[in-house]
């Protein structure tokens, strides 16, 4: 295949068979989950409640490479293996000797990189004979994301929508109901957390930490019930790495390798499926001019601003405590239009690789992320998603300053999903209306006065 081809497409066979687990390759173990209740380090019984044996096992395993099941792959050829596209005209439009290409997770039913994880989880529970999953959604992409999922499975699904996006985003809501999830405004009356809520004050619109509760709560009282999450944690990291491993194969067809990879980072989970799969090269010294950048937004930048510590996943204080960057488990970001970049805290293993300086990050502002946005789509045809658009704004930066060095850098980009959903994001940046978000100082230093205490 000659170099100069627009995308470059892997047959089926080809799909990888495995995924790729980063906690082999890692400079130090992760630090484990605290129970911050009872004051000790967690164990996989804590998790037991709420996972099944198969994903505690895969948050806990430190084997390099794990199978994944013939009946997930199944599912997986639906949309995938995904395209790398060459985005030859938005080098052409920024004038740049650097290469840039880019992996479309759009192409998935639910829009988004999100559906590599849910597939899986929704097949490990099955297996396990759980009959329902809960889950929380902000933005709605994780909600359409195990929707569907579960309705390939066979199993029923709930999902705690957080207030504001559920009167927001009404057509996320549809398409999880097309899928036949239940879908409940959070905080509602179906959980004593709820109810509680509401009671003191009925107009609350809402937070993830609080559909998180929900969700947990609804689970830990029914029967075969389990919860599922769509980033953060280790096994949905490791879920996601198909996208860079399916890369790495597309570049050697290319007869290349990037220099840099650059993706969006709100939990974590698209930018370690896009990067884990070539950071592995370079923690086994194969690759180590390699650069990773992790790309944030200006109102929640928990790897550039915050505190590496142990702190809760959820805004209640629910969940073990996880060491990681944080902004704090009560900092509620402003209302930027990329939905899922408002979390307060970073994966364990992302967090882990920017302490020992593998991976770096980066901030941009929200107007500055819509016009790289608009750019990439007059350019390359494809509507990003609002997260997305802030790996572009990173890249298109990266590409200016090879300009200037005159180097001809090969840049990979993870676009994690497609903007369709969004449009009412990009009327507020086409109109003027849109502002930009500084980073809330005083703000954070508020919420970190209110990270557990670890012995
Ligand atoms: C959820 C989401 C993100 C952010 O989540 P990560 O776990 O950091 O990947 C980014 N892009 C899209 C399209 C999403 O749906």
């Amino acid at each position: 295949m000659s170099k100069s081809n627009k995308k470059i497409i892997l047959s089926e066979q080809d799909m990888p068979k495995q995924w790729y687990n980063i906690q082999a390759d890692l400079p130090e173990p992760l630090e484990p989950p605290y129970n911050a209740r009872e004051k000790r380090p967690a164990t996989p019984d804590d998790f037991k409640p709420i996972f099944c044996d198969e994903i505690i096992k895969q948050e806990m395993s430190s084997e390099r490479f794990i199978d994944i099941p013939e009946p997930v792959r199944e599912v997986y050829k639906l949309w995938r293996p995904s395209p790398l596209i060459r985005a030859v005209n938005l080098e052409k439009f920024l004038d740049t000797p650097a290469k840039i290409y880019f992996k479309n997770e759009g192409v998935s039913p639910s829009g988004s990189h999100k559906s590599n994880s849910a597939i899986a989880q929704a097949f490990y529970n099955k297996e396990a004979g759980v009959k329902k999953i809960a889950t929380e959604t902000g933005a709605g992409q994780w909600g359409s994301a195990l929707s569907m999922a579960c309705e390939m499975f066979g199993i029923e699904c709930v999902v705690y929508m957080v207030k504001v996006s559920y009167e927001q985003k009404p057509y996320r809501r549809s398409l999880m109901q097309v899928y036949g999830a239940q879908v409940f405004s959070s905080p509602s009356n179906r959980t004593e957390t709820g109810k509680k809520v509401l009671a003191e004050d009925p107009d609350n619109e809402g937070s993830l930490g609080i559909a998180i509760s929900e969700a947990i709560e609804d689970v830990v009282t029914s029967k075969n019930a389990k919860y599922s999450l769509g980033s953060v944690l280790n096994h949905v990291a490791m879920h996601q790495t198909i996208i860079g491993l399916e890369a790495k194969k597309q570049f050697e067809i290319a007869g290349d390798y990037p220099d840099i990879v650059v993706a969006c980072l709100g939990g974590g989970s698209n930018f370690s499926g896009a990067a884990f799969p070539f950071l592995m090269d370079k923690l086994q010294g194969k690759k180590p001019y390699l650069r990773a950048i992790a790309a944030e937004p200006s109102a929640c930048p928990k790897l550039s601003k915050g505190v590496l510590a142990y702190d809760f996943g959820d805004s209640s204080g629910f969940t073990p405590a996880l060491k990681m960057y944080t902004l704090g488990h009560t900092f509620m970001p402003g209302g930027i239009h990329a939905g899922g970049l408002r979390y307060h805290g970073a994966s364990p293993l992302v967090s882990a690789l920017v302490k020992h300086k593998v991976v770096e990050s980066a901030v941009v502002k929200q107007r500055a992320v819509f016009e790289a946005a608009v750019a990439f789509a007059k350019t390359e045809g494809i509507l990003p998603a609002p997260e997305s658009a802030h790996a572009i704004k990173v890249v298109i930066d990266e590409a200016l300053k090879a300009k200037e060095e005159g180097k001809a850098k090969t840049i990979l980009f993870n676009l994690s999903g497609h903007g369709h959903f969004d449009l009412s994001a990009y009327d507020n940046y086409l109109s003027g209306k849109m502002t930009d978000y500084e980073y809330p100082e005083e703000k954070v230093a508020q919420a970190l006065t209110h990270l557990p205490e670890i012995k």
